[in-house]
């Protein structure tokens, strides 16, 4: 009876969490729109009719259109967030260095402009299955923070690495291993580091650990990341220490020939 209980309970709290992460997402996909509109219109005001306001006039336009982009960043990562708890997109062989290589074109501007330095060794050309856009997100997320979150003073330098390892480096950490080898890919940073005793909190979705006035973001992308890992029945964690750097670890499960 205890058990019945227990399940029953179990089956609500999921139904709660389903119809919360569908309002998450609904609630994000339509506030896009007016928002939208809200921004291409504040616009067209500053460019057309520009000379119909005073100085305080256009500082505040500016304002509002500066809200409101980081009111679309937040939006658009939320949308992500939700996006990934539902693990869609079709699954493919994806090899993890051309994943990589691709999401550093992608961000080449980003890295460029911070006079950045990316130093890589990849070892493998092993694949996994999984879903691009996905892997893609994950990737990115962890090397634009080694960018973003840099010291004042320092250039960025990233270095990435990826290895093969065996499953059973990996058993207290991963409840089921899908595979007997794992990618291990590493992102190192010479940035500000954090305290390790807030690693489960940088995971957590709206946590974070810096300033908001001195680093942008919204809290979300790591818990994108650590989302996007456990639907690849992979593992992740970091090690960091405040001042020096930080490295963060990825594990994914080699694709295994069928
Ligand atoms: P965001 O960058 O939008 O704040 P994330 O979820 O990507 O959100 O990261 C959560 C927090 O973890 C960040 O706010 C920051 O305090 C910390 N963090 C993440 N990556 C790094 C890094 N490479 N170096 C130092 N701190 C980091």
């Amino acid at each position: 009876a205890l058990e019945d209980q227990l399940q029953e309970s179990i089956h609500r709290l999921s139904q709660t969490n389903q119809e919360l992460e569908q309002f998450a997402y609904v609630a994000s996909h339509d506030l896009q729109e007016p928002l939208r509109k809200v921004i291409s219109f504040s616009d067209i005001i500053l460019r057309k009719h520009a000379e119909q306001l005073d100085e305080k006039g256009r500082t505040y336009f500016d304002r509002m259109i500066n809200s409101t982009e980081r009111m679309q960043t937040l939006i658009q990562d939320l949308l992500n967030f939700s996006r990934s708890t539902r693990n869609i997109g079709d699954r493919k062989s994806i090899k993890i260095n051309n994943l990589i290589n691709e999401v550093l074109e992608d961000l080449s501007e980003s890295i460029h402009e911070a006079k950045g330095k990316v130093k890589l060794k990849l070892t493998t050309e092993t694949t996994i299955n999984g879903t691009p856009v996905q892997l893609r997100q994950l990737v990115q997320n962890i090397i634009s923070n080694g960018i973003k979150y840099r010291k004042k003073d320092t250039n960025p330098v990233l270095k990435i690495k990826t290895k093969i390892i065996p499953a059973v480096k990996l058993e207290q950490k991963i409840p089921l291993l899908v595979s007997e080898e794992f990618i291990e890919i590493t992102i190192n940073d010479n940035g500000i580091g954090f305290d390790e005793q807030y690693l489960d909190k940088i995971f957590t979705i709206f946590q974070r650990l810096h300033g908001r006035s001195e680093y942008s973001g919204t809290g979300i992308g790591l818990a994108i990341s650590k989302r996007v890992v456990e639907n690849h029945n992979g593992y992740i964690t970091a090690k960091s220490e405040v001042g020096k750097g930080s490295t963060f670890f990825i594990y994914l499960p080699v694709e295994t020939k069928a």
